[in-house]
């Protein structure tokens, strides 16, 4: 069994290894540590290890591991979940980045909070690159306008796009997604110049999102290992 720190110093390796493949700077990519399911012990080893990212699913679960890990200081939380427009009380203040707006109503009460606290609350927006039933996200041609909506409430900072793209045997096959974001940020940039961040790639395909142009990449399960299935 590796340890955290191994699997950790393994995934930061490849980081480097994808983005000299696309000639980027590794410095660029920010690698954020998805801990949901892992307690709060798995964090101090990954921190310990020199990892300062990290992203929850849960509102109240963030909530709980922020509190319980108050003690290092260095720590930036980032909400990479569905959220619900209640829950923004929750994460604002104390999330660096709020990775997932799939609708108006989210981003207005984030915005609200963020406000009310005197901050202003950096997010990007989840879009539904494959077009899924299944999942959340904005559809891609409803982008524009939700980006309109957003950039009309002081508080809130969209910075850029994120996707969850249809799951594959091959990860090749998500390419064509990752590359399809990038193009929609690409476009839209003129409009919207705070547009530059992508969020995109997890365990199983972060090395091709590094060579299609992510910034964030989200990865639980090859840092902290399997999650128990039946708690997903
Ligand atoms: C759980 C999760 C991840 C991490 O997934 P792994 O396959 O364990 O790397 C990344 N992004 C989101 C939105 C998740 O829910």
């Amino acid at each position: 069994m590796s340890t955290v720190a191994e699997r950790l110093a393994g995934v930061r390796q490849r980081v480097e290894q994808a983005a000299r493949r696309a000639r980027r700077d590794p410095a660029t990519i920010t690698l954020v540590a998805v801990s949901k399911k892992h307690p709060a012990e798995a964090i101090r080893e990954a921190y310990a290890a020199g990892q300062r990212d990290f992203g929850e699913n849960y509102a109240q679960e963030l909530a709980e591991k922020r509190t319980e890990l108050g003690d290092l200081k260095e720590l930036r939380w980032h909400f990479i979940g569905a959220l619900q427009s209640n829950k923004a009380k929750v994460l604002v203040p104390g999330t660096v980045l709020v990775h997932a707006i799939d609708r108006a109503s989210v981003a207005e009460a984030l915005a609200r909070r963020a406000t009310a606290a005197g901050l202003t609350c950096d997010a990007l927006l989840e879009v539904n690159v494959g077009a899924e039933a299944s999942k959340a996200g904005v559809s891609i041609a409803g982008v524009p306008e939700l980006l309109t909506q957003c950039a009309a409430w002081p508080g809130l900072r969209v910075t850029g796009l994120m996707c969850i793209p249809p799951a594959v045997e091959d990860p090749e096959q998500v390419r064509p997604f990752f590359r399809r974001l990038r193009t929609l940020r690409d476009d839209l940039q003129p409009r919207f110049p705070l547009l530059t961040q992508l969020s995109m790639g997890m365990t199983h395909d972060f090395e091709i999102a590094i060579e299609e142009g992510a910034t964030y990449i989200r990865v639980g399960t090859a840092i902290f290992g399997a999650r128990e299935p039946a708690r997903e």
